[in-house]
């Protein structure tokens, strides 16, 4: 079997890393276009411009209009090509970057992700999450390149508010799990093929930094401040989750995710609330011990990560929509059934219900 790693060109982290831009992009090119929306262009601009331009690199912005669509792709691209831009350089959330992601694939040149919130693992990774224009979403795209470079300035993902770095635990707290049962299962990765030995223990070492040093990392983040657990914990949501789902692969935790994308009730939860509940029911569907389980929901209370339906927005689910989430997490291309068992919606639905009832119980007492 082929084992398969993937990761972007370059990975640049710390406090006031948009000021140095210019010197880890200045090998793509002499021309960038900027795409970010109003607020964060307000945070970056200034810096990377400064930066670019002081490496010889010429800097057009460009608002980005919200949504990672095709329409939207289609106009960046066409603004890039006008401006004959070398490179592309995507800053803000997961949105703003996938879009920058697929105008470089599109137009053959290098990108740069800047993501100023560590909310999800998407700003290293070589996939495109294509939505709507009216923010339904569409397709997952795949890509043929990752990033040329990522860059993450600290102090901007600690000024950010904490709900997003919470949030960025919990898609990063999944990782391991999923590449877990993914190994167990003798199954592919996100790749497309099999684990290395390195994805896999990416995807271990993001869980024991998250373990080690989450919590105090939360402290700080509430108080806008960056400590060496900022850090660590920064490197685990984008670097360490990027490449540990990517390379080591995902699992039941995700698929009951999009599952629970079905209920309208879900959506002002964020990516990463959602998957803390898919990571719970995955851990029960495993057969986990009740201390193990138990630890895990302790750990998520400890950094204000949802642990029962209702703090997503299901307040008391019927069997029905359960039955919903189930059957769509157990769709025949989910990950779910990289579990190493069959994997049936009864299973999967009960899971969830008996997770929520752990969660319930052990906040109670907590
Ligand atoms: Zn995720």
């Amino acid at each position: 079997m082929t084992r398969v790693f993937g990761s972007p060109e370059s990975y640049v982290q710390g406090r006031g890393a948009t000021a140095e831009i210019g010197d880890h992009a200045a090998s793509l090119g002499g021309s960038a276009l900027l795409l970010a929306d109003g607020v964060v262009l307000d945070l970056v601009e200034a810096d990377a411009t400064e930066s670019l331009e002081s490496n010889d690199i010429d800097v057009e912005t460009e608002l980005f209009e919200g949504e990672c669509s095709a329409a939207e792709i289609e106009r960046v691209g066409e603004l890039a090509s006008e401006v004959d831009a070398d490179f592309v350089i995507g800053a803000g959330g997961g949105k703003a970057l996938d879009t920058a992601k697929a105008v470089g694939e599109d137009l053959g040149i290098g990108v740069v992700s800047m993501p100023t919130i560590a909310s999800t693992d998407a700003p290293c990774s070589a996939l495109s999450v294509i939505y709507s224009e009216h923010g339904e979403f569409q397709e997952y795209r795949f890509l043929d390149r990752h990033p040329d470079l990522v860059l993450v300035d600290t102090a901007l993902v600690a000024s950010a508010p904490t709900r997003f770095f919470t949030s960025g635990i919990g898609d990063a707290l999944a990782t391991w799990f999923e590449a877990d049962a993914t190994k167990r299962s003798d199954s592919d990765n996100v790749l497309g093929g099999r684990d290395t030995d390195a994805g896999h223990q990416l995807a271990k070492f993001c869980y024991d930094q998250l373990r080690e040093s989450g919590v105090s990392a939360v402290d700080a983040v509430e108080n806008d401040a960056v400590t060496p657990s900022v850090e660590s914990v920064t490197e685990a949501n984008t670097l360490l989750s990027g490449l540990g789902f990517e390379s080591g692969g995902l699992a039941a935790a995700h698929a009951i995710h999009n599952g629970l994308t079905q209920l309208e009730a879900t959506h002002e939860a964020t990516h990463g609330e959602k998957v803390n509940v898919g990571t719970l029911s995955q851990l029960v569907l495993e057969g986990r011990s009740d201390e193990f389980v138990e630890d895990v929901v302790r750990f998520s209370l400890d950094v204000d990560l949802p642990v029962t339906l209702a703090e997503i927005g299901l307040d008391d689910p019927t069997d029905d929509q359960l039955t919903t989430v189930a059957e769509a997490a157990c769709a025949p291309d989910e990950t779910i059934h990289n579990e190493p068992f069959d994997v049936t919606p009864e299973a999967v639905r009960d899971a969830i219900r008996t997770a929520d009832a752990i969660g319930e119980r052990v906040s109670s007492r907590y």
